[in-house]
């Protein structure tokens, strides 16, 4: 069954600051009708994809990997923000529009037999997605899909992920 994902979303203007329209999926995590929606996507897209192994991004990319990895019984690994993880990790920085971030993973979590699906929630400039892509690729993985509930394609995110089939479930434009 098609369900309207739009309606799910909540949009805020000028969050976390002015001038960025904040497309929030908490409004999907409230309706269990467009959550369960989205995991059933996800499994269609990815069930016989040949993936193996199920990265999340801290925090929102989360919530939609864990249920998917329940469903295609495949390992979930966590990407976390700097000191969150307790084991001996890989780390990546990057920048972001303002400073720098970093993720780590936990070395005993990746290997070079797997087949990756790298899940966030939302998809803008693809900066997260590539440090991500290269903390993973760190470890020995290869990321074979790339997946976002909600994609800004105007922000190109296509070209800093080049070579990686990308996909989302719900675009929006530049207004
Ligand atoms: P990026 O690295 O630019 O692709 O940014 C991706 C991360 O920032 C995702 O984890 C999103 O949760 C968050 N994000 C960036 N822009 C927005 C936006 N307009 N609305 C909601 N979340 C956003």
């Amino acid at each position: 069954m098609e369900y309207n994902l739009d309606n799910a979303i909540r949009k805020i203007p000028d969050f976390p600051k002015k001038g960025i329209l904040f497309y929030d999926i908490t409004g999907i995590l409230m309706k269990p009708e467009a959550f369960n929606y989205c995991i059933d996507k996800m499994e269609e897209l990815y069930a016989s994809s040949g993936v193996n192994a199920i990265a999340v991004i801290e925090s929102r990319g989360f919530l939609f990997g864990a249920p998917l990895a329940i469903r295609l019984k495949m390992p979930l690994i966590l990407l976390r923000k700097k000191g969150k993880l307790p084991g001996e990790t890989y780390s990546v920085k990057f920048t972001l529009e303002y400073g720098e971030d970093v993720i780590e993973v936990h070395k005993e979590d990746v290997d070079s037999s797997q087949n990756i699906l790298l899940i966030d929630d939302l998809i803008a400039t693809g900066g997260t997605l590539k440090a991500a892509i290269e903390l993973l690729t760190k470890g020995g993985a290869r990321v074979a899909r790339v997946f976002g509930i909600v994609g800004l394609p105007f922000l190109n995110y296509a070209d800093i992920l080049k070579g990686y089939p990308v996909k989302t479930l719900i675009n929006y434009h530049a207004e």
